[in-house]
C-alpha cells in the first residue's frame, strides 16, 4: 500500500498544521488548523480538495480553521468524543482503538490526555506517521494544562510504545529551546547532544526540525526518559517515574 503523503504548513508564530493525502484514493485530510488561510493557500496550490479534518485538542490555535474550513470545503471533523463540546463544528466523536480512515489509509485512535483531558493522537502504522498535537514534541512534551504528570506519563507512555521508525508530527516547533533544557538536566547524553546539534543546523538554514524520529526521541527526548534510573540519578531523585517526570515538567515550565 502505498504511503500516506503528508505536508507541513506552518502557522502563528510556532505551530504546525499537517496535510494528509492518500495517494490511492486521492482523499485529503488536514491535521489541527488552528486557521483556514494557509490551509487553504496549501490545497489551492496543490489543487486538492478537502475531506477531512482531524483535531487532537480543543486549543484554538489548533482549531480555529475548522468551521471556515469545513464551510467551504464540506469536510467533516473527527474529534475526541471526550471533548466533545469545545471541539468547534465537530462531526464524529473517536476514542482509544478507534480506527480512522484517510482513504485507505488507517488510523488507531490514542488517547493521550494530560495537556487537554480529552486530548488524542492518530498513529498511522502502515505509513510509520504519529499526529501528537500538543502531547509529545521533539525533545519536550505539552505543559500539563488539564492533567497531572501521572496522566501525561502515562500517556507519553503510550506513544514510546509505538516503532522506533515512527515518524513524529507534533504541533509546535518548540524544539531548539527543548534542546537548550534538555542539555540543562542530561547533558552527557550522547543521543542528545548529536540531535542538539542537528537541531542547531536544521534551524540555522530556517528548516523544520519536524518530523522527529521516535527511536531518536526515545534515547534524547528527557521526558520519555523519566524511568531511566541515570536520569534520575543525575537529577539527585530516587528512581520514580512519575515524580521524576513531575520535576522536569516543573523545571522546563520555570526554565
Ligand atoms: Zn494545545
Amino acid at each position: 500500500m502505498p504511503e500516506l503523503e503528508t505536508s507541513l504548513i506552518p502557522a502563528f508564530s510556532d505551530n504546525y498544521i499537517y496535510l494528509l493525502r492518500d495517494p490511492a484514493t486521492g482523499t485529503v485530510a488536514v491535521v489541527d488548523p488552528g486557521a483556514a488561510e494557509p490551509v487553504a493557500d496549501a490545497l489551492t496550490a496543490r489543487g486538492w480538495p478537502l475531506h477531512l479534518i482531524l483535531v487532537t485538542h480543543h486549543h484554538a490555535d489548533h482549531t480555529g480553521g475548522n468551521l471556515a474550513l469545513k464551510e467551504r470545503y464540506g469536510a467533516r471533523i473527527l474529534g475526541p468524543a471526550a471533548d466533545r463540546n469545545r471541539i468547534p463544528g465537530l462531526d464524529e466523536g473517536v476514542a482509544e482503538g478507534d480506527t480512522v480512515r484517510v482513504g485507505d489509509a488507517a488510523a488507531r485512535v490514542i488517547e493521550t490526555p494530560g495537556h487537554t483531558s480529552g486530548h488524542i493522537s492518530f498513529h498511522f502504522a502502515e505509513s510509520d506517521a504519529l499526529f501528537c498535537g500538543d502531547t509529545l514534541f521533539s525533545l519536550g512534551c505539552g505543559r500539563l494544562f488539564e492533567g497531572t504528570p501521572s496522566t501525561m506519563w502515562q500517556s507519553l507512555l503510550k506513544l514510546r510504545a509505538l516503532p522506533d521508525e515512527t515518524k513524529v508530527h507534533c504541533g509546535h516547533e518548540y524544539t531548539a529551546s527543548n534542546a537548550r533544557f534538555a542539555l540543562s538536566v542530561d547533558g552527557r547524553n550522547p543521543d542528545l547532544i548529536r540531535r542538539a546539534a542537528e537541531i542547531e543546523e536544521l534551524r540555522t538554514r530556517g528548516e523544520p526540525t519536524i518530523p522527529a524520529s521516535l527511536g531518536e526521541e526515545k534515547r534524547a527526548n528527557p521526558f520519555l526518559r523519566a524511568d531511566d534510573p541515570a536520569l534520575a540519578a543525575a537529577l539527585g531523585m530516587e528512581a520514580d517515574p512519575v515524580a521524576v517526570f513531575a520535576t522536569l515538567r516543573a523545571r522546563k515550565d520555570a526554565f
